[in-house]
């Protein structure tokens, strides 16, 4: 058994049966390919920040992408494992004289994950990581397959990813745009400014709870150690020794308070274990 509770930036104290690590894609492969074959269930877990455990215990095996993290960086291209954490991303390009998407050096999450989730700004402002990508390279059941952008589906919030859910990312080819590392350390800095005036991150979390369609005041809804930030109104905060259960509870709460207003229950934003 081993322990989940680093692994979720809520911090919940989770675990899991097997936690597997591998540090390249080769090793990534060969843990998939051995899984297939026990039909043990696995999930895959990139930075854990987007990703509930609604279970204190996962029977199953937790692949973590964490330790995968070359990027090479050639002329505009950058080729990225799936574990390659998002500010690093940014921050590797930058020291090429690359940018264009510094808006996702404060997502806490991987490759991996901001594709299979297509990570970005607000829907209204039409920035994501797919915007980016020009491939994506795949483990299959039937093999490996490089994906191009188009056939990865993206949408907001959005990728092919979410409904194949056998598939995993191995890394992914991305095209930036020449820009001076002064100027894109500048609007690293502004963006970094905006997020710590904006965003509730003295208190574990995990970005976002729900979709659009939230609509009641979330604020005194508490259950244990969780709650909603009073800051950032669609983050449930581990307020101190929260646990799945609590932020359960806190989900359903927030659920039946739309239903007894007759607004209809708005749908989760983060992917369930
Ligand atoms: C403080 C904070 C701020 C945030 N700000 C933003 C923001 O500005 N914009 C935004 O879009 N999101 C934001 N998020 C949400 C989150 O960071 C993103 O959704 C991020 O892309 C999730 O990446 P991850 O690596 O943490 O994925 P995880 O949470 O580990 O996993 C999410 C899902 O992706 C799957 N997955 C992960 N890696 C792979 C892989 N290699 N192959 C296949 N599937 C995989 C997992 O199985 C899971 O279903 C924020 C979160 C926090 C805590």
């Amino acid at each position: 058994m081993a322990s989940l509770t680093r692994r979720n930036t809520l911090r919940l104290p989770v675990s899991t049966r097997v936690l597997i690590r591998p540090r390249n894609r080769g090793e990534l492969v060969a843990a998939l390919e051995a899984l297939q074959h026990s039909g043990i269930p696995r999930v895959i877990l990139g930075g854990g920040s987007n990703l509930f455990f609604a279970q204190p215990h996962f029977g199953g095996a937790v692949v973590d992408t964490s330790l995968m993290t070359a990027v090479v960086v050639r002329e505009e291209s950058i080729v990225a494992d799936a574990g390659v954490p998002m500010p690093r991303l940014v921050r590797a390009a930058a020291r090429q004289g690359l940018g264009g998407f510094e808006y996702l050096v404060s997502v806490p999450g991987t490759v991996g994950g901001g594709i299979f989730t297509n990570a970005g700004r607000g829907r209204r402002l039409g920035l994501n990581l797919s915007d980016w990508v020009e491939s994506v390279d795949v483990y299959t059941p039937g093999g490996l397959q490089t994906l191009t952008r188009a056939e990865c589906e993206f949408g907001f919030r959005w990728s092919v990813f979410q409904r194949q859910t056998a598939w995993v990312i191995l890394g992914a080819r991305l095209r930036a745009l020449p820009a001076a590392p002064a100027e894109v350390d500048q609007r690293i800095r502004i963006r970094m400014d905006w997020v710590r005036r904006r965003q509730h991150r003295d208190k574990p979390n995990a970005g976002s709870v729900f979709k659009a369609g939230y609509r009641i005041d979330n604020r005194a809804l508490r259950a244990g150690g969780a709650g909603f930030s009073n800051r950032t109104r669609n983050w449930i905060v581990n307020l101190g020794g929260a646990t799945s259960s609590d932020v359960l509870k806190l989900l359903s709460a927030c659920r039946q308070a739309h239903l007894a207003r007759g607004l209809p229950a708005p749908t989760l934003e983060w992917q369930v274990v």
